[in-house]
Formats: C-alpha cells, sequence, structure tokens
C-alpha cells in the first residue's frame, strides 16, 4: 500500500450554484423530509450483490487486476457498469466513468548493483541475488554515506531519526521493530538496508531468475519520485557491512527501460439535492488494482486481492447500489475506483488532481480496504476507521449506530498506507476502513475467494447503510481534530 481546477470549471459552477440555489428556494421547505429515507427503501445488503461483485473481480479470469494493466481495465469497466445500473451519473473522462491516467512504465533491465566504498579503501561490489534482494525500489539509482542504526538501543522506533541523504543499515533484534524502522525511514533515507528475512539460498536463487520490479510512476509527477528502496542484505553480506565505519559510500545502480502506460479509475456521481450542502459532497473510495500475476506459491501464480481489495470495491458499488435507487441524497455523493494504488497511489494522486468537484467542496473521503475478514483484534464483524483520534468523524458514524472502532494496529501506520492519505494530505478528511487482521494471505496468491467471509461482509457492509444514509443526508461537517490532519 502507497499522490487544479482549471477556471472553466469554476465558471460551470458557479452558473450551476445560481440555478440551484432557484430551484433550491423552492425545495427548502421540503428538506427536512429528504433527509429521511423514499418509502420502501429499505437499508438491506444485497447479500447476492456483493457475492457477485466478489466472484468476478476476484476471479482468475481477471488474472489479479494487475496494476496499469488491461485486466485492471476490464475491472474498472465492470464497475462503470454496475454505477450505470444503479443510476450514478458518470464523472470520468468526456461523459464516461473511466478516468485514463497517463504513466511510464519502468522496467530493470539488468541485476542492480551495490558498490561500498569505504574511506581511503578499495570499492567492495556485490550482485543482485548474490549478497542482497530488493524488498521495494522506487529509484534505479541511489547513494549516500553509510549510517548504523541500532534499534535495540532506541526507545521509540518511530521517532527514529537519521541525518539527511544517509543510506541507513538497520541493526536490531526485533524483527518487527526492524520492519516497523525500516517503514518509517525509508521515505525519506535514499534507501534503507536490512538483515534478510530469510538467508536461504534457494530464495535468492529463486529472486535472481527475475529481475526486481520498479513502480510505475505518472507521466506528470510534479513531486518527483516518492523514495521507497528497501534492500534486504544476506547474512555474510549485513555482518561484514556491520564492521565497515559509517561514513562509508554506498551506491546503488540499476539499468532500466521507460515505456508509455496507463491506469484507469471508475468514477460516479449522485449530486446532492440541497443547495446549502453543496460544497460539502462526500466521498467513497476503494482500490481496483491488486498485484496481477507473479511468482508462485504452492503452484499458485495469480493475486486474486479478494480481500485486497475486491472487497473495498465491492463495499463502494453496494453504497452506490443503496443511494442511487432511492430519492436523491441531500449532499452530492463521489464514488471513485482507483487504478494503480499498489503501485504507490498513482490513480488516487491522478485524481486529486483531476477531481470532478475542487477538493475544498470534498467534506469527508472513506476508504473501504480489506473488509472481506473480520479482525480477531476487534468484536464481531465490527469495522475499524485509521486515524480514529485524527478527526471526529469515526466517533459520529458510531454515534449513529456504525460498527466502528480505532484501528488496534497503530504501528502498521495503515493511516498512511492507503488512497486516502493521498486526499488527507491535501486536507480533506479522508481515512479508510478496514477489517484487516493481518492474516497471512496478504498480498499471497490464497488472497482468493476461498478465503473471504461472505457473512462478515455482509454483517459488515450492512452496519455501515444507515450511518452512511445519515451522512450523506446531514450538515454534519467533519473537522481534523488538533494535530489531526498530516
Ligand atoms: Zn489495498
Amino acid at each position: 500500500m502507497r499522490k487544479e481546477i482549471a477556471l472553466r470549471l469554476l465558471t460551470i459552477l458557479v452558473v450551476a450554484m445560481l440555478a440551484a440555489r432557484a430551484v433550491g428556494q423552492a425545495a427548502a421547505t421540503s428538506a427536512a423530509s429528504r433527509a429521511q429515507p423514499a418509502p420502501g427503501n429499505a437499508l438491506k445488503v444485497c447479500e447476492r450483490c456483493i457475492r457477485a461483485h466478489e466472484e468476478f473481480l476476484a476471479s482468475d479470469t481477471l488474472q489479479g487486476r494487475g496494476s496499469g494493466t488491461h485486466d485492471e481495465l476490464v475491472a474498472a469497466t465492470y464497475v462503470a457498469s454496475q454505477l450505470r445500473q444503479y443510476g450514478i451519473e458518470p464523472a470520468g473522462d468526456k461523459g464516461s466513468y473511466i478516468q485514463l491516467v497517463p504513466t511510464v512504465q519502468r522496467k530493470i533491465t539488468s541485476p542492480p548493483q551495490l558498490t561500498i566504498t569505504p574511506p581511503g579503501s578499495e570499492p567492495i561490489s556485490w550482485d543482485y541475488g548474490e549478497e542482497f534482494l530488493v524488498a521495494g525500489l522506487t529509484q534505479t539509482e541511489f547513494s549516500g554515506p553509510l549510517r548504523k542504526l541500532d534499534i535495540d538501543k532506541i526507545s521509540d522506533v518511530e521517532k527514529a531519526t537519521v541525518e539527511p541523504g544517509a543510506v541507513v543499515l538497520i541493526i536490531g533484534s526485533d524483527q518487527s521493530k526492524v520492519q516497523q524502522a525500516a517503514f518509517s525511514l525509508a521515505s525519506h533515507a535514499p534507501a534503507i538496508l536490512m538483515l534478510a528475512r530469510d538467508s536461504q539460498s534457494e530464495r535468492f536463487e529463486e529472486a535472481r531468475e527475475e529481475l526486481p520490479k520498479l513502480n510505475d510512476r505518472l507521466e506528470q509527477d510534479s513531486t518527483g519520485d516518492s523514495k521507497f528502496n528497501v534492500l534486504e542484505l544476506r547474512q555474510g553480506a549485513f555482518r561484514a557491512l556491520g564492521e565497515i565505519a559509517d561514513g562509508a559510500m554506498v551506491r546503488f545502480e540499476a539499468r532500466s527501460s521507460d515505456k508509455k502506460g496507463s491506469t484507469w479509475n471508475a468514477v460516479g456521481i449522485l449530486r446532492g439535492s440541497d443547495p446549502s450542502l453543496q460544497h460539502a459532497a462526500i466521498l467513497f473510495s476503494a482500490h481496483l488494482d491488486h498485484l496481477g500475476i507473479g511468482v508462485p506459491v504452492n503452484g499458485d501464480n495469480i493475486y486474486n486481492g479478494a480481500d485486497d481489495d475486491a472487497s473495498g470495491t465491492t463495499a463502494v458499488l453496494e453504497l452506490a447500489r443503496m443511494l442511487g435507487r432511492g430519492r436523491r441524497p441531500r449532499r452530492t455523493v463521489i464514488f471513485a475506483l482507483f487504478g494503480s494504488e499498489e503501485m504507490g497511489e498513482l490513480g488516487s494522486t491522478y485524481f486529486s488532481q483531476h477531481p470532478p468537484l475542487p477538493l475544498q467542496e470534498i467534506s469527508a473521503n472513506l476508504e473501504f480496504e480489506m473488509i472481506g475478514r473480520p479482525d480477531p483484534a476487534v468484536k464481531d464483524d465490527s469495522l475499524w476507521l485509521t486515524g480514529w483520534e485524527r478527526s471526529n468523524l469515526g466517533p459520529a458514524l458510531a454515534a449513529h449506530g456504525a460498527r466502528l472502532v480505532a484501528d488496534p494496529h497503530p504501528a502498521e501506520k495503515f493511516f498512511a498506507r492507503s488512497d486516502n492519505f493521498v486526499l488527507a494530505k491535501k486536507g480533506v478528511v479522508a481515512q479508510t476502513i478496514s477489517s484487516y487482521g493481518l492474516h497471512g494471505d496478504y498480498h499471497q496468491p490464497s488472497d482468493d475467494l476461498a478465503h473471504l467471509d461472505f457473512k462478515h461482509m455482509d454483517a459488515a457492509i450492512g452496519s455501515l447503510l444507515a450511518p452512511v444514509e445519515w451522512l450523506v443526508n446531514s450538515s454534519f461537517r467533519p473537522k481534523w481534530n488538533a494535530g489531526g490532519q498530516p
């Protein structure tokens, strides 16, 4: 998991506002009654719909909906077709639901090398698949002075800092703390080096057969490459580097070739009926893509992503079905299913730069991620919200009946690991709803239909219908708590 509004759009909005105000005056008297669901619009989940969405999106036919692949486009087209059926208007390119996102696909073309040059000594050269593996790579070249960080000597790993520009070697006896430190430092440091989880030669041999993957990036990348370079060292190399003094120059080089690519979002809109809430839209989102075809595990090479994130996509579709069929809600509701989240939130980043409404007019975003199984860390069929204490949104939904609690895994930093974070950084109160219980099928081919708990999905989505119905008909303005906005 992981980034302008034209004057013309503004003019259209002003004209639309004036027109809406005229309609609004006539309709103001009936605004109160509109808050109630239309008669016959009983709030019940459609269990068959939930199953049907999953059985299509997570089927082997879609080959794991790889980021930026044709399979991802098929998933987006399916979502578009469902939104049409539910009476949601298109909000993508040229009157369609699909928003095409231009990307650059990058491919490593030769095994990368790592060179370490201690001051006044000869350089040492290490090869990919021999001394090191790649756990994450967003750049083809990086370098910096070595800085060893012994986390056994640090009380709060999350607050660990190092000099800017240093390549950090993390040393520590607690593997989960090492991972935690790696994750929190990786976005600042040029690279993180750590001991491989498994130094077995088999694992290195297998990895050597394929070159490491490099994330695609947006064609118009205004922020520059986002950094996430993490290398795993084999036992011997790790020990050798531990004996080299801080300040040795570490340099990584890989050759790559670029070509033009695309990823796709599916976006729909349900225009609100109350002009007084015109600038207070609600955005429901999830990501369409997953890891596609990859390294086989037990003979299976399709990474179906039934939980991650066909389940979230299904939840958003179910909300669209419920909200599309009744009376129009008072607030405008946007439904966005993003491409290439797994490659660094490319779809949501592009959406945040080309939104159907200015971002200031979106008062909340709820992203749905991995709700396909219950989390044993919380009560029956409850869902949790990332960054619970950051805003008043979670408590308000819970007060209106949502079985929603605080994220029980704060060390995982899930708030910053999905599409919501892209919007949160731009000021939108944006958080993720999940029930991911850190199961072992995460990012494995076994995150498939057979491992979903449909009873849980039905109950979890069902518990949100009434609170969502309240939210989209209320004038409640979600706000960041002091210090909560990232
Ligand atoms: Zn996900």
